[in-house]
């Protein structure tokens, strides 16, 4: 099988009808641009820029970042690298940046982070915008939304950051700016952040545990951390609907978008591109080259008939043998 697998990862990640599926990868610290993974994903859909900051002894200045940023937006140009700004707290911390919470997952975390230290977001995006002159593929994305002006206060920020660098010599473009949905409040703010922003990337991983009120890593309830519960499902579909009504492009790029099954209901829903680990994306491309996006859609109007997490995991595995 893993020969057979590997020798599909040269095809299209389409299905047998022709539907083509965009399949990104999520990158953090090694920079693995081969030619080999170049011509099999549509670029990168989450860099994670704090796993490269948790390995400094400080805050890397804007020299170190922007060496950091240019090697990602150059390894894999021209294809676009979705660049998500800080997103500490929760579970990763800073050794040089602690912060204890007693709720660490619903306190200072991610935008909270950046916008209430707007100096370290700055160096931040002053660095991606410099690393990215002349590549033009540099896309932004704010992680932990809960409100609109969080994105209004970010891109008074990105702006002023272009202005800064204009100043300096460096014309710059704006480059297309995303917010994470993975704050539960955000799937009833499409409409307001669609007039803000150019696309939307769910963070599943996150939606999940807000959504379930579920701690992602506390393994006593690990048992209920589901991303294939159907209230998560019923989300993401509104989210998809919402993201095409709006006319933005919908990604997801959680663990979710790793997973064959739940890779066949995304596409089903509409998401236009999928990032995901790269260890997954043989898997999930096999998945894909093995159906139609009508088989796919059938299996989600099943799915979303059903009421409980394990009537999905059990009719999903169903399918899923079938379609071996
Ligand atoms: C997510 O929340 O699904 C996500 C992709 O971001 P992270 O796992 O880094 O929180
Ligand atoms: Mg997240």
């Amino acid at each position: 099988l893993g020969e057979l697998l590997e020798h599909e990862q040269d095809r299209p990640s389409t299905t047998q009808d022709g539907h083509e599926m965009p399949l990104m990868v999520n990158t953090g610290l090694a920079v693995d641009a081969s030619a080999l993974l170049k011509s099999r994903i549509a670029g990168v859909g989450l860099y994670r820029t704090e796993v490269p900051f948790m390995i400094t002894e400080r805050f890397p200045g804007e020299k170190e970042q922007m060496r950091m940023y240019r090697e990602q937006l150059e390894g894999f140009a021209p294809l676009p690298v979705v660049m998500r700004t800080l997103d500490i707290g929760g579970d990763k911390d800073l050794p040089y940046f602690p912060i204890e919470e007693a709720n660490p997952f619903l306190g200072w975390r991610g935008m909270r982070v950046t916008l209430d230290h707007p100096e370290v977001l700055m160096v931040q995006l002053r660095a991606m915008l410099k690393a990215s002159l002349g590549l033009d593929n540099l896309y932004v994305l704010f992680p932990m939304i809960t409100n609109v002006e969080e994105v209004d206060e970010a891109l008074k920020l990105l702006d002023r950051a272009i202005v800064e660098l204009g100043e300096e010599g460096s014309a710059i473009k704006r480059p297309k700016v995303g917010v994470m949905i993975e704050v539960p409040a955000t799937i009833y703010q499409m409409d307001a952040l669609a007039k803000r922003v150019d696309f939307f990337s769910v963070g599943s991983n996150d939606l999940t545990q807000y959504l379930l009120a579920v701690d992602r890593n506390n393994p006593r309830v690990s048992s209920l951390y589901d991303a294939l519960h159907p209230a998560l499902l019923g989300a993401l579909q509104e989210l998809s609907q919402d993201a095409k009504r709006l006319n933005k492009p919908i990604s997801l790029c959680g663990e979710l978008a790793g997973d064959p099954a739940g890779a066949l209901l995304l596409m089903a829903m509409g998401f236009t591109a999928l990032s995901m680990n790269a260890p997954s994306l043989p898997k999930v491309r096999a998945a894909i080259r093995r159906v139609t996006l009508h088989d796919a859609q059938t299996l989600l109007a099943e799915i979303m008939r059903l009421d409980t997490p394990a009537q999905v995991h059990k009719h999903l595995n169903k399918r899923m043998d079938e379609w071996q």
